[in-house]
């Protein structure tokens, strides 16, 4: 028998597996089920970028290309980050990998030693945590909740800071809870980070997803001591409904980018070149797709969150930004049906996966047992039938 090693031993199962291959059972099965669980866009790539790849085939880009990207896509990169966040980089302070995702494990990989601790509030993206764990890091999490719109404050990170504290995560516009942060919440923060001596690892990848003023500042550009002590996450999967493409992206301080940029080239090398200069294209092209999006995400938004507080016991802050709704359901766990116990956030979404016919991902995922993540990356129709169908099942409970 072949035996995993140990460190995967410890690395656990996504808790949304679960509900996600039951789903996809019921609509094998016939079943109506709508899906609220998305997390990625349900907009298809748009047509210029997707020409740009046929493009790159046929002038034959389908070789290796430099580890951490072309040049061209690196400039453009640089360019994005002028434009949008008056930040400036060099070649030598991006790299290009294969998804946001890619970029934030190679980052942990060369950051962390063994025990050293990273501060993730809570609610959290699913891989944060594993991701830390994974480079013998220690994730130290932070919860927050409604009362401060599930953003960190610098007291509660400064409370959290150790001697062993090395990084502390920002995700803004946040996934699940669709938090974005303002240019004066960040301030402190980024004060509380620095006196800590932290480095601040800053996940903006829903940065053009944002539905008010001021949810879209960049950690690295509050000041040039930030950016020294930042690496800025970015990438195309959600701007440019590009999740299948796996282009992201980093920069930060050239030590810790060429460290990181070493790692890739003993790993994945470049990622896909084809890719590469699809995104290129996403990242110079024209801009429209992005705002037909982002409008088309804020009608639903509103549809979403007034739909789940319309519902008894339910309630739901408006998210800033992402696609997503967090709603408290609190007042559902411990309740009972047909004699089976509601005990958690789990049992909750598998029983309105069953009795609604609604997917959604339970907020156990993100370390908060008390509610649920709703994509609103799904039709209108899906929206108001589904938040129908979840009042009517959530009004069987006893
Ligand atoms: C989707 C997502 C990412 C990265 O996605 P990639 O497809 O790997 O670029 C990173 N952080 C958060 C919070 C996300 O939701």
């Amino acid at each position: 028998m072949i035996k995993p090693a140990r460190r995967i031993a410890t690395l656990e199962e996504s808790p949304t597996l679960a509900i996600t291959a039951k789903a996809k059972e019921l609509r094998a099965r016939g079943y109506d089920i709508i899906g609220f669980g998305a997390g990625e866009p349900d907009f298809d790539t748009p047509e210029n970028i997707k020409r740009a790849a046929v493009r790159a085939i046929e002038a034959g880009h389908t070789r290796y290309t430099p580890v951490g990207g072309i040049a061209e896509l690196k400039e453009a990169i640089i360019e994005k980050f002028k434009r949008d966040n008056g930040l400036d980089y060099t070649p030598d302070e991006v790299i290009v990998s294969c998804g946001g995702k890619h970029a934030l494990f190679n980052l942990f990989q060369v950051l962390l030693n063994p025990g050293d601790e990273v501060i993730v509030p809570a609610p959290y993206w699913v891989s944060f945590p594993p991701m830390v764990k994974l480079a013998g890091g220690v994730p130290r999490i932070v919860e927050t909740d409604e009362t401060t719109a599930f953003k960190l404050t610098a007291k509660t990170l400064s409370e959290k800071i150790t001697p062993r504290t090395k990084a502390v995560i920002i995700n803004s516009p946040s996934n699940p809870t669709g938090a974005a942060y303002s240019p004066e919440e960040l301030e402190p923060i980024a004060g509380a980070a620095l006196e800590g001596g932290l480095t601040v690892v800053s996940d903006e990848i829903y940065e053009k997803l944002v539905y008010e003023d001021n949810g879209a500042t960049s950690m690295a550009s509050l000041s040039n001591e930030m950016k020294q002590s930042t690496v800025v996450f970015n990438g195309v999967s959600k701007t440019y409904a590009m999740t299948g493409w796996r282009i992201g992206y980093a920069a930060g301080p050239d030590e810790i980018i060429k460290a990181m940029t070493r790692l890739q080239s003993q790993s994945t090398s470049n990622p896909t070149s084809i890719s590469q200069w699809a995104a290129l294209e996403a990242l110079t092209g024209p801009q429209d797709f992005v705002e037909t999006m982002r409008r088309e995400f804020s009608k639903r938004r509103k549809l979403m969150v007034e739909g789940l507080n319309s519902i008894e016991g339910v309630s739901c802050i408006m998210p800033h930004g992402a696609f997503y709704a967090f709603a408290n359901i609190k007042a559902y766990l411990g309740r009972t049906f047909k004699e089976s116990a509601i005990k958690d956030s789990v049992d909750l979404a598998t029983y309105l996966l069953e009795e609604a016919e609604v997917a959604m991902v339970p907020g156990s995922a993100f370390g908060n047992d008390s509610h649920m993540r709703l994509s609103y990356a799904c039709s209108e129709e899906d929206i108001t039938t589904g938040i129908e169908r979840i009042g009517a099942a959530l009004g069987k409970l006893e």
